[in-house]
């Protein structure tokens, strides 16, 4: 069994490449007693990924140099050393870009194939689904009639948080970069409108025409002159839920936009960043209405699964160019299942 791992060979400046990482081959590592051997099915790349491979401290620990990237990820349980667990299990865990691992088996999920497809559990069920749940529904509070704007709106979180806000009776409009992506959020996802930042010259004039009455709650994942734009348009008691800045993780200097107090103060608005993490009391909750949604086709969901151990980081920067449609995957092994 050749065994291999991605680390991160230097801190990316600006935009990651290639030259950042390194592919190793590595031993595959004996379970010791509470610990499960591990067969990587699928890893889960994620845009704060980009965040951790800078030095600066944040809400979670940088990566090392010279160690693995690791992120959620979906496994199946080659040999167990742990009570809980048994050949054939899938679990979902925080595990290293690697092909096969072993980790302490109560840092693990078992997941249920059959009640919920596997990679689900990284996508609308799991850590992007949460993260919806509570941005929209715990710091956005909407309320019927009212218009949310959602940026990234075709990806992980954004198709989530507009599908609930449409459970929620709200006139939903969702922002994202092309024609595919537009037809996909309005047509299969049923949001009342859609705008392509990259073909639109004017934002004002179209979230003015997407948004006559204004915006009440504004899901920002993009940050930048997307969120600049928005900002204006928003309405007396706004509510601006911060879940990602994705149009500036790979900024080398930082950015200032227009500042935006005033508008806040003049529209008594609130703006709150969040992360999932605030939320890990309460996993239970939302992960139980999120199935309950996706068994009932009230919340659909598409996945972009990319094939192969090695195609990890083309997987990962496609975030960065809008590549995705849904949750980005890596399909790294068939189940044997
Ligand atoms: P995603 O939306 O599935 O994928 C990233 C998308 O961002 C891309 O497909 C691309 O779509 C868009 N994008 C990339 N660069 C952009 C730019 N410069 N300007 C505008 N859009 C850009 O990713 P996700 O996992 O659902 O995450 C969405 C956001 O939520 C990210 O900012 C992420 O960091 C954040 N997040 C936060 C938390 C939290 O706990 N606060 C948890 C999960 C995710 P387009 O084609 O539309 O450009």
């Amino acid at each position: 069994m050749k065994n291999e791992r991605i680390i991160l060979e230097e801190r990316p400046k600006g935009m990651p490449d290639d030259s950042n990482f390194k592919f190793e081959e590595i031993p595959t590592p004996e379970p010791k007693e509470g610990e499960v051997s591990l067969r990587t099915l699928y890893l889960s790349v994620d845009p704060y990924m980009r965040g951790r491979m800078n030095a600066g401290k944040s809400y979670v620990a940088p990566f090392e140099v010279g160690k693995a990237i690791s992120g959620g990820a979906v496994a199946e349980v080659t040999e167990s050393n742990h009570p809980g667990f048994s050949k054939g299990d899938m679990v979902l865990g925080n595990l290293d870009w690697q092909r096969y691992s072993k980790a302490d088996g109560n840092h693990l999920r078992k997941i249920d194939p059959n009640a919920i497809p596997v990679t689900a559990a990284l996508g609308a069920a799991g850590m992007p689904g949460i993260t919806a749940y509570f941005g929209l529904l715990d710091i956005g509070k909407p309320q019927e009639g009212e218009t949310v704007v959602v940026s990234g709106a075709a990806g992980a979180v954004g198709t989530v948080v507009g599908q609930i806000a449409k459970l929620k009776g709200c006139r939903v409009v969702g922002i994202a970069g092309s024609e595919e992506k537009i037809t996909y959020i309005t047509e299969e996802l049923g949001f009342d409108a859609g705008i392509n930042y990259k073909t639109t010259d004017d934002m004002n004039q179209v979230l003015k025409d997407t948004c006559p009455d204004g915006v009440d709650i504004y899901y920002d994942n993009v940050g930048g002159e997307i969120s600049d734009a928005v900002m204006r348009r928003i309405n007396k008691y706004a509510r601006i839920v911060i879940c990602g800045q994705i149009a500036l993780y790979n900024l080398e200097k930082p950015d200032y936009g227009p500042r935006v107090q005033v508008q806040l103060i003049q529209k008594s608005a609130l703006m709150k960043g969040f992360t999932v993490g605030d939320y890990q009391d309460r996993q239970k909750e939302a992960a139980s209405a999120l199935g309950k949604w996706i068994s009932e086709g009230k919340i659909t969901y598409r996945e972009n699964i990319v094939e192969g151990f090695e195609n990890t980081l083309k997987a990962f920067f496609g975030l960065f160019h809008g590549e995705n449609i849904g949750k980005q995957l890596v399909k790294v092994a068939e189940s044997s299942r």
